[in-house]
C-alpha cells in the first residue's frame, strides 16, 4: 500500500492525548523508516482540555482555584511536532461506519459535516458528570460558565445540597463546608458556628464504595469537621430550578428540599452516542478485550483508551498503565503491516497485556485533610493533602497536553 495512512484520534484528554504524544513520538519516527506516511488527526468536542480533577474546588470559589486554571488548548500542545504529521480538529464524533472505516465529525462551526476515513482509530471519548462544571459537555466555554454560576451562587450561599457519595460528592461537599463554615477545632467534631448548612445526601448506605469501610466512616467525620452533614439511603428523584435561582429537589424518602446551591454528583454516561450498539455493554461502554485494549469486534486496528473502555473501572492509576500497554500493541500492529506490506499482517510475539488495579486506591481530600488508600495500604491525610489537595495536582496539565507525560519511550 501507499499514500497517507490516517490515525485517528476520537477524543483529547488524557487517553487521547497519551496515545496521540505516544504515537508522534515514538511510533511514527519508526513507521517512517518502513517508508510509511502517517497523518493524526485529533478530534474532540472542546477546544480546550479540561482538568476535571480540579473541579470539586473550583466550583465553590474562583479565589480558591480559578476555572481558567483548569483548561489548556489542545492544539497548543502539539506546536512541537511539524505540522504535516498531525491536524487537531474541533468537533464532535456523530456516527461510525465500521465497514467503510469511517468516522463522521461535525465541526464546532455547526454547519459542516466531516467524513474521516482512518486506518487506525483510537476511542477515546470518556464519559460526563451530571453537571456541566465537572466534566466537559461540548465546548469547554460551557463548563466555564457553569463553574462560574456557581461560584456566584456559592458566593452568598446559606444552604448547599450536594447529591453523591463518591469522590466527587465528597471532594465537592468538603470544599464547600471548608469555603462557607471553616473547620471544627482539634477537640471539636462540628464547626461552632457555621454559615451554611451543607449536606452530603447520597443513596448509598456508605460513602467512597472504593475504600474500606473504616475509611469510608473517617470521610463522613472529616466531612462533619467542615460542618457538612451526611444523609445516607435517600436520592434525588427530580430537581428544578426556582425563579429566585435556588433549586428545589424531590427526594426519595418524599420529602422536597430547597437550597441555594445544589450539585448533582452521582451517576455518569459514556460518551459513546456515536458508536454501533452492537460494539457497547449494556451500560453504553465500549466493549474492549480486556488484555490487549483493542476494540476486537470492530475491525483491525481500532483500540479504546481511557474511561469510555469496559476494561477498567476507570481513574488516572488504571488511565496511566493503559497508555503503554495499548501505545506497545499499536506499534506491533502498524509495524507489522508496514514490514509485510499489508494491512492484514500480524504482529510476531505476545501482544502486551493489560491488568486492571482492582485495588483499595483511591485519594480524596476533604476540605484540610483528606483520607484514602494506596493498593490497600493507608494514605495519610497530610500527604492526600500534600499530593493531591494543596493545589489538586493542576501542575500536571501541562505534561498532559504537550506529551511531556509519555517523553520516555515505554512501548
Ligand atoms: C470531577 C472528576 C474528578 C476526578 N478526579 C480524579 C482523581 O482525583 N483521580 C483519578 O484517578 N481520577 C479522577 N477522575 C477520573 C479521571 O478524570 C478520568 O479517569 C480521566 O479523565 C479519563 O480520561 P479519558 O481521556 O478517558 O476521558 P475524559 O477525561 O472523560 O475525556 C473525554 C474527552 O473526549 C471528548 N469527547 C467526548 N465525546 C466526544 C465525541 N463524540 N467526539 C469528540 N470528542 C468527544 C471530551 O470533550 C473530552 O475531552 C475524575 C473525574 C471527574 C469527572
Amino acid at each position: 500500500m501507499s499514500g497517507t495512512y490516517n490515525f485517528v484520534v476520537l477524543g483529547g484528554s488524557g487517553a487521547g492525548l497519551g496515545i496521540a504524544h505516544s504515537f508522534l513520538k515514538h511510533i511514527e519516527p519508526e513507521l517512517k523508516k518502513l517508508g510509511k506516511t502517517y497523518h493524526v488527526y485529533i478530534v474532540d468536542s472542546s477546544s480546550h482540555f479540561f482538568w476535571n480533577t480540579g473541579s470539586p474546588r473550583s466550583v465553590v470559589s474562583a479565589a480558591l482555584l480559578p476555572a481558567d486554571k483548569l483548561f489548556m488548548p489542545i492544539a497548543d500542545g502539539f506546536k512541537s511536532y511539524d505540522s504535516s504529521l498531525y491536524t487537531v480538529i474541533h468537533g464532535t464524533a456523530e456516527s461510525w461506519d465500521v465497514r467503510a472505516r469511517t468516522v463522521t465529525i461535525k465541526l464546532a462551526d455547526g454547519e459542516n459535516i466531516q467524513a474521516l476515513p482512518y486506518y487506525a482509530l483510537v476511542l477515546a471519548t470518556g464519559l460526563r458528570t451530571p453537571s456541566p462544571a465537572t466534566s466537559l459537555h461540548g465546548n469547554y466555554t460551557n463548563t466555564k460558565t457553569a463553574i462560574e454560576d456557581l461560584n456566584r451562587k456559592f458566593a452568598s450561599a446559606k444552604s448547599v445540597i450536594v447529591c453523591g457519595g463518591g469522590p466527587t460528592g465528597v471532594e465537592t461537599a468538603g470544599e464547600a463546608g471548608h469555603f462557607l463554615n471553616g473547620s471544627a477545632g482539634w477537640f471539636s467534631s462540628f464547626p461552632s458556628n457555621p454559615k451554611a448548612k451543607v449536606t452530603l445526601i447520597t443513596k448509598a448506605d456508605r460513602l467512597l464504595p472504593v475504600l474500606s469501610k473504616p475509611r469510608a466512616l473517617t470521610g463522613e467525620m472529616l466531612l462533619n469537621k467542615v460542618g457538612v452533614d451526611v444523609v445516607y439511603n435517600v436520592g434525588v428523584i427530580s430537581s428544578t430550578t426556582d425563579a429566585d435561582g435556588k433549586t428545589t429537589v424531590n427526594l426519595s424518602n418524599g420529602e422536597q428540599w430547597t437550597a441555594d446551591v445544589y450539585i448533582p454528583a452521582w451517576g455518569t454516561t459514556p460518551n459513546s452516542e456515536y458508536v454501533p450498539v452492537d460494539l457497547k455493554n449494556d451500560q453504553g461502554y465500549i466493549k474492549t478485550n480486556g488484555t490487549t485494549l483493542r476494540a476486537d469486534a470492530a475491525g483491525p486496528r481500532v483500540y479504546v483508551a481511557g474511561d469510555i473502555g469496559d476494561y477498567s473501572r476507570g481513574g488516572f492509576h488504571n488511565l496511566y498503565g493503559a497508555i503503554p500497554v495499548l501505545a506497545t500493541n499499536i506499534k506491533r500492529d502498524l509495524l507489522a503491516a508496514a514490514a509485510f506490506d499489508t494491512p492484514d499482517a500480524k504482529p510476531e510475539g505476545p501482544d502486551r497485556l493489560f491488568t486492571s488495579n482492582n485495588s483499595e486506591t483511591q485519594a480524596v481530600p476533604i476540605g484540610p485533610r483528606g483520607v484514602g488508600a494506596l493498593n490497600g495500604w493507608p494514605f495519610p491525610s497530610f500527604l492526600i493533602w500534600l499530593l493531591k489537595g494543596r493545589d489538586y495536582m493542576v501542575g500536571n496539565i501541562p505534561a498532559t497536553v504537550n506529551g511531556k507525560m509519555v517523553m520516555k519511550d515505554n512501548t
